[in-house]
């Protein structure tokens, strides 16, 4: 079974909490993280982009060349530490081979909402299998 996620740009607050959940449960250094979040706006984190009236800001949770992967365990129901952590239903895991998993359910769905999909560039050098899925772009 190959294993992807899909992260719902539109949901994302920026929060962190799936960074750190995943450094919590990997006992992980202060300064290392396997998952960051990027702040698509200004320049600095949480900063809008834009003149006033017209700003913009959101967030792209990155998933580095560090990350495992991983699939949690029974604590998360079997979902990664990322996955389980994030409190906005953010971040969808699954079997994208398999039509009823998780993963390809909610793609299906925000495609259905007129979502875009999209993948980072190879550039960014970040972890196979990880879909964007954004409306409005
Ligand atoms: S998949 Fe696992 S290793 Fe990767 S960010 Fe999520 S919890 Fe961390
Ligand atoms: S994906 Fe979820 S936990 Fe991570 S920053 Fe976005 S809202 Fe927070």
């Amino acid at each position: 079974m190959s294993c992807a996620t899909l992260i719902d740009v539109n949901r994302c607050t920026g929060c962190w909490t799936c960074s750190m959940g995943c450094k919590n449960a990997y006992d992980m250094p202060l300064d290392e993280y396997r998952l960051f979040i990027r702040t698509i706006g200004g320049g600095g984190i949480d900063q809008a982009g834009g003149e006033w009236p017209n700003l913009y800001l959101k967030w792209h949770p990155v998933f580095t060349k560090k990350c495992l992967g991983c699939r949690g365990d029974s604590t998360t129901g079997n979902v990664p530490y990322c996955v389980f952590n994030c409190p906005t239903g953010a971040l969808t895991w699954g079997d994208p081979e398999d039509p009823a998993s998780g993963f390809s359910k909610r793609k299906e769905e925000l495609l259905d909402q007129g979502f875009h999909i999209w993948q980072q560039p190879e550039w960014e050098e970040t972890r196979d299998g990880v879909f964007y899925a954004e409306k409005g772009i």
